[in-house]
C-alpha cells in the first residue's frame, strides 16, 4: 500500500499553539525531541529497525533480550521475571524511576504499603511524612490483547525513552514516579502473533490474525479475568504487580476498531459500579481529560472521551476496589503492522460521540486518511507521557488521594454492612474455596471465628470465614458478595436499552453455589476472630464417574474458530484433570467417531462457523473450512449409533438443523425493549427425576447472556431437564422482559435412535465461574455411552 501524506500526519506538524499550559508544551516535546542516546542501547540498535515502522513487528523473545539489555545498560531500570505465562515465555515487570529512588526503594515501598492501610499510619505527622516523601507508583500493562500489536511495540519505547532521555521532563517523571512496566499481559499471544504476522507479511495473508485463541485458553476475555484470578498471568500481576505496590495509577493499553475516533481515554460512560470510590470516579476523570487535551494540543486529531466503554464491571478494573485509578486508553487498529486507508465518508462514530461531528468530548475529529503502526505507537506513547507527567506533576495529590479513599473504606462506607459471614461445612467445598481464593487474592481479610456464634438471626458454627468491612478493599468484598442491581439505561424513554459494555452481574455466592450472609451489626459483642487465612487455593474435584483414562471416551471439538467458551472449557477440564481428547475438522470430517468416543461437545459457536469454519481466501488453505457437509453427517451417524452429542447455546441451532429437532428458540426474535438479558444471573428449576440433574438441588442459578437461548419444545420423546424458573427468576443483574424466559425450558434432552442430544440453552460454563451449574455439564458427559433418559 503506497504512503501519502495524509490530515493527521499533517497535523501533527502543527506549531505550538499560543497560550497553551507549560505542561502540554511539555508533553510536546517529549513526544517529539529524540532523546539522547548515551550508552544505552537504542532500539534500532537492538532490533535492526525503529519501534512503530509499518510492517516491522518485534517478536516478544527479542523484546525480552531488549529488556535485560536496558537493565544491564541503565541505572533506571531493573528487571524481574515474576513466572511463566501458561505455554511458557517469561512474564516479565520492569521498574523504572530515578536512580536515586532505586537506592532506597525499599523504603519507597514502605510508605507506599503505609498509604495503602491507613490503620497503620500512627497519626497526622506522621501521614504528613509520608505524604512528603512518597512517590506516585504507576502500573502500566501492555499487550493483554496480542492482536492489539501497538502495546507490546511502545513498551520497549517507552521504556528506552525513559531509561536514556536527559530531557527535564523525563527528569521529573523519573524524580517522582515509579513505574511498574508490565510490557506483556500475555507474552504467549505477543509471541504468536508477531511470529505470524513476520512469517505471512509480503503474501496474501498480511494483515490476518492467527485462527487460534491468543491466550491458549480464554482469547479475548483475558481481560475478563480481573476478580477470578483463574489464568496464570492475571495471577501474577495480581500478586506480583497490584497487591505487592498497590498502585495510585493503572494505564492499561489497548486498542480498538480501525474507522473511528483514533485514541479514546476515560471519563468513562455510565454506569460506573456503585461501590467504586467517587474520588475514584473524579480521579479516572481528571486524569483521562488532562491525557485527552495533552494530545489534542500536540494536534493529533481524533481523541474521544466519554464514549463506547463503561466503568461496571469489575471484571475489567480490579484497582477500581484496590485505591487506584484504571485509566483505559484503546487506540484505532490498523491490519495488525500493516497500515490502511480509510476515506473520509467511511469515519464511523460509535457509542456515545458521532464521528462527523465536534463536540465537548470529541473537539478534533478525524479526517481520515491513511493509519498505520507508527501513527499507534506515537499515540500510544504520548498518551503514556501524559499520564506520567500528570502522576509526578501531582504527586501530592495521587498520594493523599489514595490514601484518603483507603481510609473511607477503613471507616466502612454507610451502605455496607458490619461484616460478611460465610459458614463453615457448606456443602460445596469447591464453590467455597473458590470464594475464598478470589477473596484472599483480592487482598480482603478474610478470618476465622474461633467459637461458634449468633448474628443477623442464626448461629453460625466455629471456624465460619467472616470478612469485617472496615478495610482498605472492603469495596472488592462488597461487590464480589452482593447482589447486582444494574440500572435500566435507555436510548430515550420507552425506547432500546444501552447496551452494556460487558455483563451486568458477577455475584460470587450464586455463581459459586455459596452462602454468603451480611451482618448489618453484631448482636452483643462481635465474634472472636483468628488472624486474617493466607491465601487459598482452588480444590476441583472431578465427580468419580469422571475419573480415569477413558471411560466415556470424550471429545471437545475445536475448529479454527474457537469460541472463547471452549477455551474456558478446556480450562475447567484441565484444571479438574478430566481425560479428553481435541478433535479439529479433519478427524470429524474423518467419520466412525463411535469407535472411538462416547460423547461429543461443541460449545457455543453458530452452525455456520462449525460447518464453513473460515472463508477459503481468507487464511492459509489449512486453517479454512469447517466439518463440512461430510462431518456433519458423520456427527449424524455418531449419535444414531449411540454417541451423544451435547450443544451449548449458539451450537444449539446446529444440531436442531442437523437432526429437524422441533425445537427453537422462543426468545430469537423479540426486539430488545421487549427482551434484554445481557449477561445476568438467574434461577433454573430441575426435573430431579433426570439423570441430568443428578445430585443437584431443585433450584439453582444459571448464567443467562447474549448468545443463551430460551426453548420452545415440539419434540416427541424430548425431555426437559431444566426450565427458567416461572417465579423469583431474577437473581443479579439486569433483566428486560424476563416473563419471556418464566416456565421455558432452558436444557432438554432429545434421544435419537440409539443415541441422544442434550442441548443447553444457558451456558453452564460463564468464564469458568459457574460452579453452580457444573454438575449438569459433567453429568451430561458422565451419562454418555446410553440414552440418559433409559
Ligand atoms: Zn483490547
Amino acid at each position: 500500500m503506497p504512503r501519502r501524506p495524509t490530515a493527521n500526519r499533517a497535523a501533527r506538524r502543527l506549531p505550538v499553539p499560543l497560550g497553551l499550559p507549560l505542561s502540554l508544551i511539555l508533553s510536546l516535546s517529549l513526544t517529539l525531541a529524540a532523546p539522547a542516546a548515551a550508552q544505552v542501547p537504542t532500539p534500532r540498535q537492538h532490533f535492526g529497525f525503529d519501534i512503530g515502522e509499518h510492517r516491522k513487528l518485534a517478536t516478544w523473545s527479542r523484546l525480552t533480550a531488549y529488556y535485560e539489555t536496558l537493565a544491564r545498560a541503565s541505572d533506571r531500570v531493573k528487571l524481574d521475571t515474576l513466572g511463566l505465562a501458561t505455554k511458557g515465555q517469561p512474564f516479565v515487570m520492569l521498574t523504572i524511576t530515578s536512580p536515586e529512588n532505586h537506592a532506597r526503594l525499599d523504603e519507597l515501598h514502605a510508605i507506599q504499603m503505609k498509604l495503602s492501610d491507613p490503620r497503620t499510619v500512627s497519626g497526622p505527622a506522621e501521614l504528613d511524612r509520608l505524604l512528603d516523601e512518597g512517590k506516585t507508583v504507576v502500573l502500566i500493562t501492555h499487550n493483554i490483547h496480542s492482536t492489539e500489536v501497538g502495546g507490546a511495540q511502545v513498551a520497549a519505547r517507552l521504556a528506552y525513552r525513559l531509561a536514556s532521555s536527559d530531557d527535564p521532563g523525563i527528569r521529573e517523571i523519573l524524580d517522582d514516579v515509579i513505574l511498574l512496566q508490565v510490557p506483556s499481559l500475555n507474552p504467549d499471544g505477543t509471541q504468536w502473533v508477531t511470529e505470524w504476522y513476520n512469517e505471512h507479511v509480503g503474501t496474501a495473508y498480511e494483515g490476518t490474525s492467527p485462527p487460534w485463541l491468543y491466550h491458549y485458553y480464554v482469547g479475548h476475555d483475558n481481560n475478563r479475568d480481573w476478580y477470578a484470578f483463574t489464568q496464570v498471568e492475571t495471577r501474577l500481576t495480581v500478586e506480583k504487580a497490584h497487591n505487592a505496590w498497590h498502585p495510585q495509577i493503572v494505564h492499561d493499553i489497548h486498542q480498538m476498531g480501525g474507522s473511528g475516533a483514533r485514541i479514546f481515554f476515560p471519563p468513562y460512560i455510565d454506569p460506573i459500579e456503585r461501590n467504586v470510590d467517587p474520588a475514584i470516579v473524579a480521579g479516572v476523570n481528571q486524569l483521562g481529560s488532562w491525557m485527552a487535551a495533552a494530545l489534542t494540543a500536540q494536534g493529533r486529531e481524533g481523541v474521544v472521551i466519554n464514549a463506547i466503554y463503561d466503568g461496571f464491571t469489575p471484571a475489567r478494573a480490579y484497582q477500581h476496589y484496590h485505591g487506584g485509578v484504571r485509566i483505559l486508553s484503546e487506540t484505532a487498529s490498523a491490519r495488525l503492522a500493516t497500515p490502511i486507508d480509510v476515506p473520509k465518508e467511511r469515519v464511523r462514530g460509535g457509542r456515545e460521540y458521532e464521528a462527523s461531528e465536534r463536540s465537548w468530548k470529541f473537539p478534533l475529529p478525524w479526517e481520515g486518511g491513511e493509519w498505520g503502526l507508527p501513527d499507534i505507537v506515537d499515540y500510544m506513547e504520548a498518551g503514556a507521557l501524559a499520564l506520567l507527567t500528570n502522576a509526578a506533576r501531582n504527586r501530592r495529590y495521587w498520594l493523599e488521594n489514595f490514601h484518603a479513599i483507603n481510609r473511607r473504606a477503613v471507616e466502612k462506607w454507610p451502605a455496607w454492612p458490619e461484616a460478611w459471614v460465610i459458614p463453615a461445612g457448606q456443602e460445596n467445598g469447591a464453590g467455597l474455596e473458590y470464594v475464598l481464593r478470589i477473596l484472599t487474592l483480592g487482598d480482603v481479610e478474610v478470618h476465622r471465628a474461633t467459637s461458634s456464634f449468633r448474628a443477623a438471626g442464626r448461629t453460625f458454627p466455629a471456624g465460619s470465614y467472616v470478612v469485617p468491612m472496615r478495610q482498605p478493599y472492603a469495596s472488592f468484598a462488597q461487590t464480589m458478595l452482593e447482589k447486582q442491581e444494574y440500572p435500566d439505561l435507555r436510548e430515550y424513554p420507552g425506547g432500546p436499552p444501552k447496551r452494556p459494555y460487558d455483563v451486568t452481574a458477577h455475584t460470587l455466592p450464586l455463581l459459586m453455589d455459596v452462602v454468603a450472609v451480611p451482618v448489618a451489626r453484631w448482636e452483643g459483642r462481635a465474634p472472636r476472630l483468628s488472624g486474617p487465612v493466607p491465601v487459598q487455593d482452588f480444590a476441583f474435584e472431578l465427580p468419580a464417574a469422571l475419573q480415569g483414562d477413558g471411560a466415556p471416551r470424550i471429545a471437545y471439538y475445536k475448529g479454527w474458530r474457537e469460541p472463547m467458551e471452549g477455551g474456558w472449557t478446556r480450562w475447567v477440564f484441565d484444571r479438574h484433570g478430566l481425560a479428553y481428547d481435541t478433535v479439529k475438522d479433519a478427524r470429524i470430517r474423518g467419520g466412525d467417531l463411535r469407535r472411538d468416543y462416547d460423547v461429543l461437545l461443541i460449545q457455543s459457536q453458530d452452525a455456520e462457523s462449525i460447518l464453513e469454519g473460515h472463508e477459503p481466501g481468507s487464511l492459509p488453505p489449512e486453517y479454512t473450512g469447517g466439518i463440512g457437509r461430510e462431518g456433519a453427517d458423520a456427527i449424524e451417524r455418531f449419535v444414531r449409533d449411540g454417541g451423544r452429542l451435547v450443544v451449548v447455546e449458539e451450537a444449539t441451532d446446529f444440531a436442531i438443523e442437523l437432526f429437524g429437532l422441533g425445537i427453537r428458540n422462543a426468545v430469537e426474535e423479540l426486539p430488545s425493549r421487549d427482551f434484554y438479558v445481557p449477561g445476568s444471573i438467574l434461577r433454573v428449576d430441575l426435573d430431579r427425576g433426570h439423570p441430568l440433574a443428578r445430585g443437584l438441588d431443585e433450584r439453582i442459578a444459571a448464567w443467562y447472556w447474549r448468545s443463551s437461548r430460551a426453548f420452545e419444545v415440539d419434540e416427541p420423546g424430548a425431555r426437559v431437564v431444566a426450565r427458567y424458573a416461572a417465579d423469583g427468576l431474577e437473581l443479579s443483574g439486569w433483566f428486560l422482559g424476563s416473563e419471556r424466559l418464566a416456565g421455558r425450558p432452558a436444557l432438554v434432552e432429545v434421544p435419537v435412535d440409539k443415541g441422544s442430544v442434550v442441548l443447553f440453552g444457558f451456558q453452564p460454563n460463564y468464564r469458568a465461574q459457574t460452579v453452580a451449574t457444573w454438575p449438569l455439564l459433567w453429568n451430561a458427559l458422565a451419562g454418555a455411552g446410553a440414552r440418559v433418559s433409559d
